[in-house]
């Protein structure tokens, strides 16, 4: 059953990318928004195994990021998290996911989800005109970035920009706070809250 309570003949399976350092509040109602606009049966969460975008940056071990979504997404019988992303070596780039959940769900019209921010970075994405046979692409907006501007994208018709309800959270924001030891409940599900204290993630 999808999110409205359809069936569809095809699967329409929403794909939500990111590095996850934390999962926060913001990731989780991007795709619950998608989901219910687009009518999904499913989001996936693929966690960035080394992202191309950050290779200057540290970023915590893929298998804490990957566990954090799980539990971020596990009480959502609509959100599922995939591996494809960490188990790959190298670098983390969207074609590569998009080829790899084809091939796994060759059925499904796939729904790639991105925010106003990543979504200025697409045309500089590897084999970006690959991607648009394999994927519909939703840009939602995120405070403190332009409406996603997919009319300066040559492909405009294939980039769907969708307002969403605004949280002005970032992974970057709450990695300072965990830092700081300031508080970071309610800006990430409490299961991550309580993860990234059992763990000491974000010590500075
Ligand atoms: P960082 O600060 O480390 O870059 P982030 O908060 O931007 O973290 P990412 O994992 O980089 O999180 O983002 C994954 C995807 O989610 C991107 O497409 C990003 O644009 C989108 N996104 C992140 N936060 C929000 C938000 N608050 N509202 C809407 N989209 C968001
Ligand atoms: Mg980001």
């Amino acid at each position: 059953r999808s999110t409205r309570g359809n069936r569809h003949e095809r699967p329409r399976i929403g794909i939500m990318g990111g590095t996850f350092d934390p999962i926060h509040n913001g990731h989780l109602v991007a795709a619950s928004e998608v989901a219910w606009v687009y009518d999904l049966d499913e989001v996936i969460f693929v966690p960035t195994g080394r992202p191309v975008f950050k290779l200057d940056k540290q970023v915590t071990n893929a298998e804490d990021r990957y566990l954090m979504t799980v539990i971020a997404t596990a009480s959502n019988p609509q959100f599922t998290v995939s591996r494809v992303d960490i188990d790959r070596p190298g670098i983390t780039y969207t074609i590569d996911t998009l080829r790899d959940l084809h091939a796994e769900y060759p059925d499904a019209e796939l729904f790639f989800i991105t925010g106003a921010d990543a979504v200025a970075e697409i045309l500089h994405w590897k084999d970006a005109d690959g991607m648009w046979d394999l994927a519909h692409f939703v840009a939602v907006t995120r405070p403190g970035y332009s409406q996603p501007q997919t009319a300066s994208i040559p492909i405009s018709k294939k980039v769907d920009a969708l307002e969403i309800p605004a949280l002005a959270i970032s992974s970057t924001d709450v990695r300072g706070r965990a830092s700081r030891g300031e508080p970071v409940w309610y800006l990430v599900p409490d299961g991550v809250v309580q993860y990234i204290g059992k763990h000491g993630l974000y010590q500075g």
